[in-house]
């Protein structure tokens, strides 16, 4: 292991291996990954990872758009590597919502998003079998979709090796050292690493990393679960993404003639220790999700399920992440809280904490309403419909 370098981040998920391909593009070559399990172990992984732009603050749509067009060249980028599953994205929403959800389409139009309100009979043709009940717009976006997470992050690792980066998998960060109020160094059980600047990239685990250094940041763990069913062989194909606002429930096609079906919010949060929940399904979890997914496409009534499971979002007040250069720690930067929807604005996120480290602020995207400070300064972002839809 390496006994110097110019950063660490801490974290192989979406947001560190984002960041890690970035700086070795901005010629930042001695740079670490730390690991503590193998590439996409935490939130990543278990993430729909379903890619669409339907946000309603600026800051989030401009990410997701610089997101898109990363995910759209990534073949050339990746020699090859496609990830991104351009289905088209679908947005079901109730007849009360119609009001907000009209001002966002506008203001994604604005921002330059290819998105517009579909009338309800192209909605039903286009959406063979969806029961139109209670339905009052629907949205379109398409050249949404979603994307293949680990096939994502390992390229990013991959090109950042490549070009001089360590990845250190199965290696957990165990303390960071300070000297002087800056970071100095991260320990692991191989040695310690010296270095000025540390990424707490962490998911789940960020709000322990905090601690190492004093910080309690505000951040919450829960718990949210999905499951694959079988596609009936004798119904319309499911081919598209799709989020239903309605039923509080998403979708989308999973190989090999499968849908990957999850609850949405706004829903009870069920917080958990990130080192001690159940990663199974509950009964009654697949009880209400069969009822509610066979109201909204009733040809999945007795669809069979094939497997299920139960990952982690990182919640912060407002449900944006904080991106930052910290504060309180000199050398600390925070990726953290990617309150159930930072998938998909991984890339660009990683891009602009790339520019933040290297050049000191970042260019790409217009970060600073993400700062951490604007919880304590009650200047939380805003958005139109609540929970992990921001
Ligand atoms: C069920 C589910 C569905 C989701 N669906 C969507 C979706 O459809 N669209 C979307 O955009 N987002 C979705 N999300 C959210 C999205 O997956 C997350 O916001 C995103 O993956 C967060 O990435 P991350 O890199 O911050 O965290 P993580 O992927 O959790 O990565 C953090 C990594 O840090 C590592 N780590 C922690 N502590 C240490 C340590 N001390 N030393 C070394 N390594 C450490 C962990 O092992 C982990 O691999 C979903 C999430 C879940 C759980």
């Amino acid at each position: 292991m390496v006994k110097t370098a110019d950063v660490v981040i801490i974290g192989g998920g979406a947001i560190g291996t984002s960041l890690l391909y970035h700086l070795t593009e901005k010629g930042v070559r001695n740079v670490v990954l730390l690991e503590k399990g193998l590439l996409c172990a935490g939130s990543t992984g278990d993430s729909a990872a379903i890619m669409r732009q339907h946000y309603s603050n600026e800051v989030s749509i401009r990410l997701v758009k610089k997101s898109l067009e990363i995910f759209q060249h990534f073949p050339e980028m990746f020699d090859g590597a496609e990830v991104l599953h351009n289905v088209g994205w679908y947005f079901l929403v109730p007849p009360e919502a119609t009001e907000l959800f009209r001002d966002n389409i506008a203001q994604l139009k604005r921002l330059g998003v290819r998105t517009w309100e579909m009338s309800l009979a192209d909605a039903a043709e286009a959406l063979p079998g969806l029961n139109m009940e209670g339905i009052g717009c629907v949205a379109f976006e398409p050249d949404s979709g979603y994307v293949d997470p680990h096939g994502m992050a390992s390229a990013f690792a991959a090109k950042a090796k490549s070009k001089g980066a360590h990845v250190y998998l199965q290696t957990p960060a165990r303390d960071i050292k300070l000297s002087n109020g800056s970071v100095s160094a991260v320990v692991t059980d191989q040695g310690e690493i010296s270095t000025p600047v540390v990424v707490n990239a962490a998911g789940p685990w960020a709000k322990v990393v905090g601690r190492w250094m004093g910080l309690d940041l505000p951040l919450e763990v829960t718990r949210e679960s999905e499951i694959v069913a079988r596609i009936p062989a004798d119904i319309p194909p499911v081919r598209h993404s799709v989020s239903n606002m309605v039923d509080r429930t998403y979708w989308r096609p999973e190989r090999r003639g499968m849908l990957l079906v999850g609850v949405g919010h706004p829903k009870e949060n069920e917080l958990v220790d990130p080192n001690q929940y159940s990663r199974e399904v509950s009964r009654d979890f697949v009880e209400d999700l069969t009822r509610r997914l066979s109201h909204r496409l009733p040809s999945m009534e007795g669809a069979m399920f094939v497997k299920g499971w139960s990952g982690l979002y990182t919640v912060t007040p407002d449900w944006n992440m904080i991106l930052e250069k910290n504060p309180d720690v000199e050398g600390l930067y925070l990726a953290v809280g990617g309150s159930g929807h930072s998938f998909k604005i991984s890339p660009a996120i990683g891009l602009c904490m790339a520019e933040l480290i290297v050049d000191g602020a970042a260019s790409t995207v217009d970060i600073t309403s993400l700062r951490g400070a604007r919880f304590t300064a009650q200047t939380h972002l805003s958005s139109t419909y609540g929970g992990n839809r921001a």
